[in-house]
């Protein structure tokens, strides 16, 4: 897997402009204000998917036109969402340099599997959005379908989950996810959008913080230059100059030199926490033999699986045991309580 282009620096690689191209005035006023941080590149939605018909869908096909020559005009490349084939036919004929494809299209296998043949043979970067909810295996899904097509420059581009639960983000982060994908493709470049994860403009920094303290290679930020006359995603756009101060705040964790050095010097405790791991494993695999060993003796006396004044001796003093060694006695009791839930199920299984 390549990636998209190098960093310079080790900075971040930064991807900024509005959520909607809506006129070629703005476009051009987001590119000069862009260009001026020293940012690369200039994104724009020019077909947009909204909830309801009737609001702003994008410009379209005439936007192709505009956001090239706005890039072209300040030396940018540019990049817009694409979500089947006919835009991406406008979009390759119109000379976009990198293509995204949208947390809704992310979450339908069908409509990924037709952009990933009308991509077939191009090899132009493409950027993939986790999908609207929280399942890892239709990301992964998306990035496979993509490369099975042929295409090697691809991005994993996280912009948070939908959630039941009201908080103060529009998508909760749910990092977890990230950090697996990762973890799964561990070479593959991933960016940040917390323009949508925020969905509001005066959370973007800390989120945008927080994706660089783990590793993400960049940001994708919404910035338009008149953001509260945007005609989608209002709320959560900066303007050029609030973008320059977010950007200029941000605390960029250790170089790919100190990183290496770490790692060298990290790499004996790496193997005691390996082999600990696997201590721990052998002595789960031991402890379950013992368990069903009194399952049989329990099943040939005729006595209930469940024991509660047992369950209750063993976690009191395994809690006991944990506050001996200074460990959180709520991380040892949930612990406990998953491997006696094991423990019970294999015995039932068994009678
Ligand atoms: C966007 O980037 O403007 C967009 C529509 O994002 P998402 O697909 O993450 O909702
Ligand atoms: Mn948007």
């Amino acid at each position: 897997m390549r990636f998209l282009t190098k960093m310079k620096n080790d900075r971040p690689y930064i991807i900024a402009g509005p959520c909607s191209l809506e006129s070629e005035e703005q476009i051009l006023k987001c590119a000069e204000g862009i260009s001026k941080l020293g940012i690369e590149v200039l994104r724009a939605g020019i077909w947009k998917p909204r909830t309801h018909p009737g609001s702003f869908e994008g410009i379209g096909d005439a936007g192709v036109l505009m956001l090239k020559e706005a890039a072209m005009k300040y030396g940018l490349k540019c990049a817009t969402e694409v979500a089947n084939p006919k835009h991406i036919e406008s979009a390759l004929k119109g000379g976009i340099d990198i293509l995204w494809i949208g947390a809704r299209t992310t979450g339908n296998p069908f409509m990924v599997s037709e952009i990933a043949s009308a991509l077939s043979g191009t090899d132009i970067p493409v950027m993939v959005k986790n999908p609207l909810n929280p399942d890892i295996e239709l990301w992964c899904g998306a990035i496979e379908r993509l490369t099975r097509s042929g295409l090697s420059n691809i991005t994993a581009l996280h912009r948070g989950f939908y959630s039941y639960t009201d908080g103060i983000y529009r998508n909760p982060p749910m990092w977890h996810i990230p950090v697996e994908l990762r973890r799964r493709f561990p070479k593959m470049r991933i960016i940040c959008d917390p323009s949508h994860i925020c969905g509001d403009r005066r959370l973007v920094e800390e989120i945008a913080q927080q994706a660089i303290t783990f590793g993400f290679d960049g940001l994708m930020v919404e910035c338009h230059p008149d953001p509260e006359r945007a005609l989608s995603d209002a709320g959560q756009q900066v303007t050029p100059q609030m973008l320059g101060e977010i950007l200029s705040h941000l605390k960029i964790p250790v170089s790919t030199d100190k990183e290496k050095d770490f790692d060298r010097m990290a790499e004996e405790l790496r193997s005691t926490i390996d082999s600990l791991d696997e201590t721990l494993i052998d002595i789960l695999a031991r402890r379950m033999d013992a368990v069903r060993s009194i399952g049989s003796l329990k099943r040939k006396m005729g006595l209930p699986v469940l024991q509660p004044q047992r369950w209750n001796n063993v976690l009191e003093s395994a809690l006991v045991h944990a506050k001996e060694h200074s460990l959180d006695t709520s991380f040892i009791e949930k612990i406990f309580t998953l491997i006696h839930e094991e423990s019970m199920k294999n015995q039932v299984r068994q009678s």
